[in-house]
């Protein structure tokens, strides 16, 4: 096979390292990492030097497991691991195993508490059981996706083995072509918002960055990116890397897998397990809606199969002339800027597509420093002149304000909101204002998804910005636990909320195009007393656009075929300021401050003026290049 002579490489350096008492049975490739089976691992544990300098002399990470003839029995291992861990006082909700690696998967409320100081505990439970411990957080709210991916991951975990071997295999093969030029195909949201995807050419291998579909698009072939394009091969596809779990940004990672892809995808922990969330809700519409299906269900399975998640900052070899590196963007929980290190340093270019450049409730502002970047490709969504919204705390005092009044008159709020980022956004505000005094304390009710994505941003608080970690690792009070909220699960729960006492409620969708939104609306509008405050966008023809543009009597459907009239008296309120993109200061003044500067700035995922406009503002800002390419066209990067 055309891998060997590498691994072959690379077993004769392990030798040379590592002392023959550890007695290792195999080496192999698993994804990026080198993973060593050995029969004393204990001896690689005890002394992490040996793995340093042999990770250093051949530049890979290593991984070290045990054969599995010396590990426990799971029993015995469960009972050794428990022992350890009562006599510490550490709580855990659940022990499992991956017999195919060898690791013992340790879920627990504190995973911290489990590690233990510099991973003492973890090398005690090693050293007695000879499996590989793996701790992991329980959600502190119930998550049905990261309990049924973590399912799919255990029970298929021979499958995701061999994938991640063959994903290895591939990262490993001898290079050809390493000094070709690098080339960036412009297949969707270039000149536009939706259905983003670049496609990436070196000399040696190829990689989508994104790949998103336009869930708002009127005419099919405006729907999808352009993989009719003859750059475009499936069959040559080395990674695919999603920035983050929006639709227009992940919702085509399936259809690869059902065209015959079957090479890894990229991801944030966080991004992996919103983006399936979306995706299967994006079925299920399609199913109540009569539409053919874009995918099934186990093509969404395969993408989770194939999918490897690294945190923020880890360095990963994803071809054998690519590495790449994920950090932090601001945007949504788990959202990334996308940085590529092509044929040994020659090219570095990050891929900036949603993000903010300031800091939110949730998030720390987007990174702008890079140890190289000659090329950036960023959004534009605010990038007219007009696009300077209002400051946070302008907008919270607003919201504030709108709140208490509706309250104090007897009235309930309706935020209809999108289900993954904005809504966490505004639950953390309200719960800092209830909890200052600054609004009345009163039940919020959020459902469905804004519920579930809630659950999967607790299961990830890593994610979230310095202070918001500080406040739930340290002081131990996470806002998202506040005894404010409220999960609605029946439509009788929804009756009794409409016609109750005082409250908040959130729901989807934000633009009122559908969802439980539009049931409270209906149920709420006519009473004046209430209060209904838009968060974000509002696209053309949506029913919220046409409110907020001022209709104040829309027909509404009864029963079966009458329609009536029903006469908005609720106080209509927009705010501005929340939004997860930066602005269109915030644009520039990241484009000025990214370090170092580049020397081409590429504007894309914007309407068209506005990508023309920002990339004569930023020419402007930083006397670089700037262009803004249409949908089609390949740019030569040098
Ligand atoms: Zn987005």
């Amino acid at each position: 096979m055309a891998t060997q002579p590498i691994l072959e490489e690379i077993k004769e350096k392990i030798f040379e390292f590592v002392p023959r008492e550890t007695d290792i049975s195999s080496v192999e490739f698993e994804g990026a990492e080198v993973a060593i089976y050995a029969r004393n691992p204990q001896i690689l544990l005890e002394d992490d030097s040996i793995l340093k300098n042999l990770a250093r002399t051949i530049r890979k990470r290593i991984v070290v497991r045990s054969d599995p003839a010396v590990r426990l029995s799971e029993d015995e291992t469960k009972k050794i691991i428990e022992s350890i861990l009562r006599e510490e006082g550490v709580e855990i909700t659940d022990i499992s195993f991956d017999p195919t690696i060898g690791e013992v998967i340790i879920e627990a409320d504190k995973p911290g508490a489990v590690i233990g100081k510099d991973a003492s505990r973890l090398r005690e439970i090693a050293a007695k059981t000879k499996w590989r411990p793996r701790v992991i957080r329980t959600p502190p709210i119930e998550s049905k996706i990261v309990k049924s991916i973590r399912n799919i991951l255990a029970m298929e975990s021979k499958s995701r083995l061999d994938n991640l071997r063959r994903i290895g295999q591939r990262i490993h093969r001898p290079p050809i072509f390493i000094d070709g030029e690098v080339r960036i195909t412009a297949l969707g949201g270039y000149l536009e918002v939706g259905r983003t995807a670049n496609l990436v050419q070196t000399g040696e291998s190829t990689i989508l960055v994104d790949a998103g579909v336009n869930v708002g698009a009127t005419k099919a072939n405006n729907a999808l990116p352009r993989f009719d394009l003859p750059e475009f091969d499936i069959d040559s596809l080395d990674a695919v890397i999603v920035s983050h779990a929006h639709l227009d940004h992940s919702g085509f990672v399936p259809y690869l897998f059902k065209y015959g892809y079957d090479g890894p995808v990229y991801t944030t922990p966080p991004t992996r397990d919103l983006m399936i969330m979306l995706q299967l809700d994006y079925l299920d519409i399609a199913e109540k809606e009569g539409k053919l299906l874009p995918y099934s269900q186990s093509d969404i399975k395969e993408a989770i199969l194939h999918t490897v998640t690294l945190n923020y900052g880890e360095v990963t070899d994803i071809a054998p002339d690519v590495r790449l590196t994920f950090y932090n963007a601001g945007h949504i929980i788990g959202s990334a800027i996308v940085h590529l290190h092509i044929g040994d340093g020659r090219f570095n270019v990050a891929f900036a597509h949603d993000f903010k450049y300031a800091k939110t409730r949730l998030l720390d502002r987007a990174n702008t420093k890079y140890p190289r970047l000659e090329t950036i490709i960023m959004e534009s969504t605010y990038g007219n002149p007009k696009d300077v919204l209002p400051s946070r705390q302008e907008s919270e005092m607003r919201l504030a304000k709108i709140v208490r009044e509706t309250i104090e008159k007897g009235g309930k709020v309706l935020i209809p909101v999108l289900a993954v980022g904005r809504a966490q956004e505004i639950m953390v505000i309200l719960e800092s204002l209830m909890r200052h005094d600054k609004i009345p304390e009163v039940p919020i009710f959020t459902e469905g998804m804004i519920s579930e994505a809630t659950a999967i941003t607790t299961a990830y608080p890593e994610f979230l910005s310095r202070s918001l970690r500080e406040r739930i690792f340290h002081a131990g009070n996470n806002p998202f636990l506040a005894e404010f909220f409220h999960h609605v699960r029946s439509k009788e729960e929804r009756e009794q909320i409409v016609n109750g006492e005082p409250s908040i409620i959130m729901a989807t969708s934000g633009m009122l195009s559908g969802g439980p939104s539009v049931y409270y609306f209906y149920e709420m509008a006519e009473e004046e007393k209430n209060s209904i405050i838009f968060v974000s966008y509002q696209g053309k023809g949506t029913l919220g656009r046409k409110i907020v543009e001022g209709a104040r009597e829309i027909p509404v459907q009864v029963e079966h075929e009458k329609t009536r009239a029903l006469n908005i008296k609720m106080r209509v309120e927009q705010i501005n300021g929340f939004t997860g993109h930066s602005d269109r200061r915030e644009l520039i003044e990241f484009a000025k401050h990214l370090s170092p500067r580049p020397k081409k700035y590429i504007i894309v995922h914007g309407e068209q003026s506005k990508c023309q406009n920002l990339a004569v503002a930023i020419h402007r800002a930083t006397k670089r290049e700037t262009v803004a390419p249409p949908i089609g066209q390949t740019l030569l990067l040098d």
